[in-house]
């Protein structure tokens, strides 16, 4: 599969499994294509669609928590900021994301 056909699957899938969470894509479009096609790479190169603005540790087991959609597991972080860290996915409500505050999650 080429890397237009899997970002488009990658949005078909993230699509279903962010709405429930209340989450959507960003209105930034470009934002979002950016990200996915960064993400498409990562699979290609490691193996799974790795966040591209998180670290990983190469610990399996810890990097499956920033495998794309991450929003369960740092769900009171990325709630309290109505966006997710790289920004990819916001709240429903959500018009103007460059207005929406970031800060770590040790500040939760
Ligand atoms: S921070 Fe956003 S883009 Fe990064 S893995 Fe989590 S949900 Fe995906």
């Amino acid at each position: 599969m080429g890397t237009a056909e899997r970002k488009e699957s990658l949005r078909y899938l993230y699509d279903k499994v962010v709405d429930p969470l209340g989450f959507k894509f960003t209105p930034d479009a470009a934002l979002a294509e950016e990200l996915l096609e960064q993400e498409v790479k990562l699979e290609q190169d490691l193996g799974a669609p790795y966040c591209p603005c998180q670290m990983r540790s190469r610990v399996r087991g810890e990097d499956m928590r920033i495998v794309c959609p991450c929003i369960p597991f740092h769900r009171a972080h990325f709630d309290k900021m109505k966006r997710c860290w790289c920004g990819l996915f916001v709240h429903k409500d959500v018009t103007d994301p460059d207005s929406l505050p970031q800060f770590p999650p040790d500040e939760e």
